[in-house]
């Protein structure tokens, strides 16, 4: 089944959403996809009887900086509009969940969009609170996320940055690392993969257990074989968004020191406003 949702929808969060929708855990995913894409998601729907709603607007994405392309901030755009954008697309077994979503997002109603789409209340009004100010930035959530959070050590279940690289249990925010509705949709989430795929879970779990430097611009690291006592880091591969200087930097030293969990010093360089976590 995975397989065969990967030759349509391409991305591992993408076709997941759609395995847990087929599996019942999920009553309504929403997606983006472009034309050609949404052309074949249609007609897959409609072999699931599936409905599918389509927006009534498309969408630009402004890719993050340091995010390996990850788009976080998505630019509205008529339909008439000739510039080649992306549909949002609203897919339920339920054709009036498919229908309201589409309304409601219509409206900008993203407390109700949020509620549809099962997320919990708390991760809810967390996104609500700093909506205003994340989207003056590159509306990501990981730094609030991380303020919210006691520590910086956290279940894997909740690894939420690893969603740069396609790998993620959830489809939203969690209002904190710790968030046990987050974690209880998690787990479920992967025990429907392991239902469907042993190799596939036992490979996402292997990945999102791991330490992660976050950084607003210049970059995500993720280390997965690593030592960390006291409050150095060692490691001798990374995983990055970006082969930048920062990854360069990181790469030569093969260490890092944690001053807090917002700030960290590898070689001669501090960098501040930066996001350590580890997923276990
Ligand atoms: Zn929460």
């Amino acid at each position: 089944m995975i397989g065969k949702l990967l030759k349509v929808f391409y991305s591992h969060t993408r076709s997941l959403e759609m395995l847990y929708l087929i599996d019942g855990i999920k009553k309504a995913v929403r997606l983006d996809a472009n034309y050609h894409e949404s052309e074949k998601i249609k007609k897959f729907c409609h072999d699931q009887k599936l409905f599918l709603e389509l927006s009534d607007f498309k969408v630009i994405k402004a890719p993050d900086a340091g995010k390996g392309g990850y788009a976080n901030i998505v630019k509205r755009l008529p339909i008439s509009h000739s510039e080649d954008g992306l549909y949002h697309l609203y897919i339920s077994r339920d054709k009036n969940i498919a229908k309201f979503l589409k309304i409601l997002e219509n409206k900008n109603d993203d407390r109700s969009v949020g509620e549809l789409l099962g997320y919990p209340k708390c991760c809810i009004d967390f996104f609500m609170k700093n909506r205003e100010r994340q989207q003056k930035i590159q509306n990501d959530y990981i730094l609030p996320t991380l303020e919210n959070s006691n520590g910086f050590k956290f279940p894997f279940y909740t690894n939420y940055a690893m969603r740069y690289f396609d790998i993620t249990l959830l489809s939203h925010f969690p209002h904190d690392f710790n968030c046990k509705e987050s974690i209880a949709i998690a787990k479920k989430n992967l025990e429907c993969i392991k239902k469907f795929d042993k190799t596939l879970a036992g490979n996402f779990e292997n990945m999102l257990r791991n330490a992660i430097l976050y950084t607003e611009n210049e970059g995500v690291f993720v280390f997965k074989n690593y030592r960390l006592e006291n409050n150095i880091l060692e490691y001798n591969e990374i995983l990055p968004t970006e082969k930048n200087e920062l990854f360069k930097l990181l790469n030569q030293n093969e260490k890092i020191e944690i001053i807090s969990k917002n700030k960290i010093k590898t070689g001669n360089k501090i960098l501040d406003n930066a996001g350590f976590m580890v997923f276990t």
